[in-house]
C-alpha cells in the first residue's frame, strides 16, 4: 500500500475504510436524518460554532461550496476584497469574475503571511465581503484568522473562511472571529474519501442566503437549508460518504475531541520538521499551517523527487503545480499518519541524498 502524504485525498483509518466498503443505505429514512443531525452537531462542535448556527453538507468537491458561498452570499452589488496568495486565492477571483461580482485582490508574494500593514490600503473602502483561503494550500501558508476577523469586524463585511484544508489541522473558533461561512471537505483533514463538502453557516449568512435567494439550482443553499431542517437534502447525496464522515467525527469526538486532533496534526508536522533538519531543504512558508510542510529542493528538481519517492518508495508526497514544479513540493500531514510514517518518509529521503538524488 502507497504511504500517501499529500495534502488530499489522504490516508482514511481502517474504520472509515470499512464504511466505505459497505453497502450503501437508502436515505431518506429517519435513521439517515439522525446521522445527519448528529454530523451537524459535531461539525459546529469542532468549528466552535453556536446552537443557532447552520450546517449544510453539499454534494461536490471543496469547490462545490466555494462557489455556493459566492452565488449564495453575494450579488453585483457587493464590493468583495479577497486574498489572492496562491492557486486557491485565484479560484476564489476566477469565481467571483464567471458571476459578475466585483472584487479586488490582496496579492502576496508566494509564502509570505498576511500582514495588518497589508490591510491598511483597504480600511474604510466601502468593501462589503471579504474571502480567504484560511490555509492557502498552494504554498503552505496559513492566514491570521483573528486579526482578519477583527479587519471584517470594523469595515462591517461579510466574512467568507475556506477552511478546506485547515478544519481539524489548525485551530479555528467561528464565533469569536466573527466567520460568517466556513468551509470544508470531507477530503482533507476530514479524512475520508472526497465528494462532499461543508458550509458552516451564521444566523447573519442565513438571513443574507434568503435575501440573496440565487438564480442557481443544484447549489441553492435557500433549499438545502429547508432540507436540513430534516436533516435531509434535496437531491440524492453521497450517502456513502456522509457514513464515513459521522464514523469520523464520532472517533474524534471518542478521542477527547476537535483540540486533541488538532494537537495530533501538530505534532506529526512538528515531529517532521524538526527532522529535515539535516536534509537540504528550505521551508518555504512563512507561517506554516499543521496541515502541510512546503518544501524547497536546494539541489535537485521537486518533482523529480514527487516522482522518485513515488515510483522506487511507495510514498506520496504532492507536487505542485505551474511554475512551482521543479522547484516545491509538500509534505502533508492530515490523515491517518503516525510518527512512524514521518521515519519511513525520512529514510527514503536519505536514501535519496546517499544516492546522490537529493
Ligand atoms: C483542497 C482545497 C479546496 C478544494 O479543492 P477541491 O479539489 O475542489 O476539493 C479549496 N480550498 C482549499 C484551501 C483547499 O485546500
Amino acid at each position: 500500500m502507497m504511504l500517501n502524504f499529500t495534502v488530499g485525498p489522504v490516508m482514511s483509518s481502517e474504520e472509515v475504510r470499512a464504511v466505505g466498503g459497505e453497502q450503501v443505505p437508502y436515505f431518506r429514512t429517519p435513521e439517515f436524518s439522525e446521522v445527519m443531525f448528529e454530523n451537524e452537531r459535531l461539525i459546529k462542535k469542532f468549528a466552535n460554532a453556536t446552537e443557532r448556527d447552520k450546517v449544510v453538507f453539499i454534494t461536490g468537491s471543496g469547490t462545490a461550496s466555494m462557489e455556493a458561498a459566492v452565488i449564495n452570499c453575494f450579488t453585483e452589488r457587493d464590493k468583495l476584497l479577497i486574498v489572492n496568495g496562491g492557486s486557491f486565492g485565484q479560484r476564489f477571483v476566477d469565481i467571483c469574475q464567471v458571476y459578475g461580482m466585483r472584487c479586488e485582490e490582496i496579492k502576496l508574494p508566494f509564502g509570505k503571511a498576511l500582514k495588518e500593514e497589508d490591510l491598511l490600503p483597504f480600511e474604510n473602502r466601502g468593501f462589503t465581503g471579504f474571502l480567504v483561503n484560511l490555509h492557502e494550500t498552494s504554498t503552505g501558508v496559513l492566514y491570521d484568522l483573528p486579526m482578519l476577523g477583527r479587519f471584517c469586524k470594523r469595515n462591517g463585511m461579510f466574512f467568507v473562511v475556506d477552511a478546506i484544508s485547515s478544519f481539524l489541522a489548525d485551530p479555528i473558533d467561528f464565533k469569536a472571529n466573527g466567520v460568517d461561512v466556513l468551509l470544508t471537505g470531507s477530503q482533507k483533514a476530514l479524512a475520508c474519501a472526497p465528494g462532499v463538502s461543508v458550509l458552516v453557516l451564521s444566523e447573519n449568512a442565513v438571513r443574507k442566503i434568503h435575501a440573496v435567494n440565487a438564480k442557481c439550482y443544484y447549489l441553492n443553499l435557500t433549499s438545502a437549508l429547508k432540507d436540513m431542517e430534516r436533516g435531509q437534502t434535496p437531491f440524492t447525496p453521497a450517502v456513502g460518504i456522509l457514513n464515513q464522515l459521522h464514523a469520523r467525527l464520532r472517533k474524534i469526538e471518542a478521542d477527547g475531541g476537535s483540540g486533541a486532533e488538532i494537537e495530533r496534526v501538530a505534532n506529526l508536522a512538528n515531529d517532521f520538521r524538526a527532522k529535515i533538519k539535516d536534509l537540504p531543504f528550505e521551508i518555504v512558508s512563512e507561517s506554516p499551517s499543521n496541515a502541510a510542510t512546503p518544501l524547497h529542493p536546494l539541489n535537485v528538481s521537486a518533482y523529480q523527487i514527487f516522482t522518485a519517492l513515488k515510483d522506487e518508495y511507495e510514498i506520496w508526497v504532492c507536487p505542485n503545480g505551474g511554475e512551482l514544479k521543479d522547484s516545491v513540493f509538500r509534505v502533508g500531514h492530515m490523515g491517518a499518519l503516525k510518527v512512524e510514517d514521518n521515519d519511513l518518509l525520512i529514510a527514503a529521503l536519505n536514501d535519496l541524498k546517499r544516492r546522490g538524488l537529493l
